[in-house]
């Protein structure tokens, strides 16, 4: 069993109320079970709702209160995006999903890079929050750009 990025299949979970539809990804899903998350909207999030990045390093760090996650108009919404993330990973392990299928570049859904904080559309390698929490539970993660 997989979990999986909500937007990837078309959920209009997005920051921006839209999606991250992926013909491979559904491809990719067509004969296997999955069930999807957005974790963000179950951190209690609005759709839509003001982009954040991680401001220093990553994921990992967030999770372990040394860094934390900003909104562009520099609203701190770390409380949010760690909810969302044990949230997801309740679902998870509720649904018994050792792998996870996850957006990439996103600061709760990248398996791989993120942006720097910095808003400018720097990469930096790195998970989001989620990823990262996924990680430390044993779900191996993967992003959409490695199928
Ligand atoms: Fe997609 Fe994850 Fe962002 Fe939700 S939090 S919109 S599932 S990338």
């Amino acid at each position: 069993m997989l979990v999986v990025s909500a937007c990837l299949v078309g959920v209009n979970c997005k920051y921006n109320g839209e999606n991250n539809d992926n013909e491979k990804v559904k491809e990719f899903l067509k004969d296997k079970e999955y069930i999807v998350v957005c974790p963000e909207q179950l951190g209690g999030l609005t759709t839509p709702r003001d982009p954040s990045e991680i401001n220093i390093k990553d994921g990992k760090e967030v999770l372990h209160g040394e860094s934390k996650v900003i909104s562009c108009k520099n609203i701190d919404v770390t409380d949010n995006f760690i909810k969302g993330a044990r949230e997801s990973l309740k679902i998870a392990q509720m649904f018994n999903c050792n792998k996870a299928l996850l957006k990439e570049g996103s600061p709760s859904c990248g398996c791989n890079f993120i942006y720097d904080g910095t808003f400018s559309g720097n990469k930096i390698s790195g998970k989001g929050v989620t990823a990262a929490l996924f990680n430390e539970n044993n779900i191996e993660v993967f992003s959409e750009k490695e199928l």
